[in-house]
């Protein structure tokens, strides 16, 4: 039987997005997070989105109500029993993706699979939390999940040929078009790519070569990104840029993915992008 119903675990940027998208595409939702006001401020934001699909006339009122009246929110991990497969966007923190992968384990019926969302760390580890790691896989959405066409279907170590297959197959019925990322390797493809252009362009910065504003029209004009490193590292929150340097540092046993001191300065100042509204723009 065709999944049906999605379970999405934590209700910040990511999961707010991936259950407005599993919602708007027809699927029932099952959202968790560990408090009231955070579900509360999550449908708003949904709703919030789907109003500009309906000023666009993408979408009508009637099917806005309808995505909205499809997602059961929750506080109670157990909720998730009636899940037929499970998202995971918890905080970037591999303890507390551990717990929530264990607890997960217990709770959902047996062949469900659960996927994590996580932008950078080890499938394989997280998996390894349960007694399915056959049916653990990374589903890693992009911000705006509702909007951004890719999906990563990384495999951890045990992951069945099934799992990926699935996890492809839901990927489309979600709009989305996903790729295979075939071994359990740390930020995957697109992060890989993009974190050492990260630390150089806030070396240009360090070393004088050029200002934020600048670095980021060159590379919006130079290389046709739609968005420049510091835009993007600020709209995406800079702690989860420093967290996956350390991170790759750790795994890699590579200093050239160390965090340059700026960005340790800021997150130690506080200045975390979207979560303040203030990153690396108004830090001089
Ligand atoms: P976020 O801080 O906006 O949201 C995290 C949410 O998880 C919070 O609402 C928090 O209350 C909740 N939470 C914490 N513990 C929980 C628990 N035990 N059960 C349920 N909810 C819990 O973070 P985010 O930006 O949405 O990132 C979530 C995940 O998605 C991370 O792994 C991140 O690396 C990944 N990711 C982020 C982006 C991005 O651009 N922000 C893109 C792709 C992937």
């Amino acid at each position: 039987m065709a999944i049906q119903t999605i379970g999405v675990v934590g209700a910040g940027s990511m999961g707010t997005g991936i259950a407005n998208l599993a919602a708007i595409n027809g699927f029932n939702v099952i959202l968790r997070d560990i408090e009231e006001q955070y579900l509360d401020g999550s449908l708003k934001r949904m709703s919030k989105f789907m109003d500009k699909s309906v000023a666009r006339g993408k979408m009508t009122e009637e099917q806005k109500q309808a995505a909205l009246s499809r997602v059961q929110t929750t506080t109670k991990l157990e909720d998730m029993k009636d899940a037929e497969v499970v998202i995971e966007a918890v905080l970037e923190d591999l303890n507390l993706k551990k717990e929530v992968f264990s607890a997960l384990d217990e709770i959902v019926r047996e062949g469900v699979i659960l996927a994590t969302n996580t932008s950078s760390m080890s499938i394989t580890e997280i998996a390894a939390a349960t007694k399915r790691p056959e049916l653990v896989a990374g589903m890693h959405f992009f911000n705006p999940a509702q909007l951004m066409k890719l999906v990563e279907v990384v495999r951890g170590f045990k992951t069945s040929d099934e799992t990926v297959q699935e996890l492809k197959a839901l990927s489309k019925r979600l709009t989305k078009e996903p790729v295979e990322v075939k071994k359990d390797s740390p930020g995957f493809i697109v992060n890989r790519i993009m974190l050492p252009q990260f630390i150089e362009a806030i070396k240009l910065v360090e070393e004088g070569v050029a200002s934020y504003e600048d670095i980021d029209k060159a590379v919006k004009l130079g290389l046709n990104y739609p968005m420049g490193p510091f835009e993007l590292q600020d709209f995406a929150g800079v702690e989860i840029g420093y967290h996956v340097m350390e991170y790759f540092k750790e795994e890699f046993n590579n200093n050239q993915f160390a965090p340059p001191l700026l960005i340790k300065q800021l997150v130690r100042a506080g200045r975390l992008g979207k979560k303040t509204g203030a990153g690396f723009y108004d830090y001089e």
